[in-house]
């Protein structure tokens, strides 16, 4: 299923992708499975919206590729790295990023996002999937300065607006091994697969789990290939994941 979050003329609803239309669901379907109403739209009628807005936190993993380490002059770590962004930093497929003002250098970065389904806590990795609702697509986008100048990269990766999510929710997915490609302006600049993490995206669940309670509506991100750079006013960034599809966002100052 693709579980999408949009609206049409009214307050925002959750609704099942089945090819170029939406059938609208009841209620959320985090809590209360998925039913649906009887309405349906043409997809392109609909304005898609970030299809979950982070109950509490989007949990981060950095250099989980050795080649985007190495990219940026970094070690691989000795164990996964985390960091957090704020809910707040939201925001929906098609949504324009505004640049933030401190900032010279905000790059991209196409990544595989987990979202739980389940509170939990302390998962093992063989039980990662139980606790799985779906995957959908995240540009961690990042201040490069400012990671370079602050200590904590509570700034450089949790500015509003740094953490486009969508276009909607696959819950059916096998993430051993998808492709995950990133274009700027249409050209190609990111292209990996989900085998090159040095831990699998289980692990990560797992690996999480251990510091943070996760709540349903978490969202965990799995770290980026190589290829990053630079985007600048009125460009478009798209992230594609075979499986998922592609979310697109323009930046603006
Ligand atoms: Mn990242």
């Amino acid at each position: 299923m693709r579980i999408a979050r949009f609206v049409i003329d009214s307050d925002p609803q959750y609704g099942l992708v089945e090819g170029d239309e939406i059938a609208a669901i009841a209620g959320d379907p985090f809590f209360q499975g998925v039913q649906p109403t009887g309405t349906r739209h043409p997809l392109d009628e609909v304005r898609l919206l970030a299809p979950i807005i982070p109950r509490s936190k989007v949990v981060c993993f950095g250099r989980t590729y050795a080649d985007h380490a190495k990219e940026l002059g970094n070690e691989v770590p000795a164990a996964p790295l985390m960091f957090l962004k704020p809910n707040t930093a939201v925001v929906g497929p098609g949504d324009p990023v505004t640049l933030p003002a401190f900032s010279e250098e905000v790059s991209y970065e196409a990544e595989l996002a987990v979202v739980i389904g389940r509170i939990c806590k302390d998962v093992p990795a063989e039980k990662a999937s139980d606790v799985v609702f779906g995957y959908t697509i995240a540009n961690d986008l990042t201040a490069r300065d400012a990671q370079r100048t602050d200590g904590q990269w509570a700034r450089a990766k949790g500015w509003d607006g740094s953490c486009p999510l969508g276009p909607w929710i696959e819950t059916e997915l096998d993430v051993d091994d998808v492709t995950i490609s990133g274009r700027l302006d249409g050209e190609q600049v990111q292209s990996g697969s989900t085998a090159q993490l040095i831990w699998s995206v289980a692990d990560l669940v797992a690996y999480a789990s251990q510091a943070f309670t996760l709540l349903p509506g978490d969202v965990i991100l799995t770290g980026t290939p190589a290829g990053v750079g630079l985007v600048r006013e009125g460009q478009r960034f798209e992230a594609e994941i075979e499986g998922i599809g592609t979310l697109s966002n323009t930046f603006r100052r």
